[in-house]
C-alpha cells in the first residue's frame, strides 16, 4: 500500500494552524514537523499551518522561524499561550527586518 495515497485520503479532521490559530480541513493544511522528518510518523504528533502561512512562513523568510516556534512553546504550552507568544516573537522579528533596510 502507498501510504502517501493513505495520508491523503484521511479528510474528515479539522486541524489548527500553528501560527494564526484558524481551524482548517486537514486536506487544507500543511504539516508542520518541527523534527524535518515527516515520513518517520512512529509516536509524533504533527502540527498545522494553512496555506496562507505555509506560504508567508515558508517562501517569504524562514529563518528563525523554527526558533520562534520553539521559543513560543509550540506544542508544550496552551494554544492560547502560544499564539500570544508566537506573535510577540514575530512581531520582534518583523521589526528587526524592518531595521535592518
Ligand atoms: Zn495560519
Amino acid at each position: 500500500m502507498d501510504f502517501r495515497n493513505a495520508w491523503h485520503r484521511a479528510t474528515d479532521e479539522d486541524v489548527c494552524c500553528i501560527a494564526c490559530g484558524e481551524t482548517v480541513a486537514r486536506s487544507d493544511a500543511r504539516e508542520y514537523d518541527k523534527y524535518g522528518d515527516r515520513w518517520n510518523r512512529d509516536g509524533k504528533s504533527f502540527e498545522y499551518l494553512c496555506k496562507p502561512c505555509y506560504k508567508e512562513c515558508w517562501h517569504v523568510d524562514r529563518s528563525g522561524l523554527e526558533d520562534r516556534l520553539e521559543a513560543a512553546g509550540a506544542g508544550t504550552v496552551s494554544r492560547d499561550a502560544f499564539l500570544r507568544c508566537y506573535h510577540d516573537l514575530a512581531e520582534d522579528a518583523e521589526q528587526t527586518r524592518a531595521d535592518g533596510r
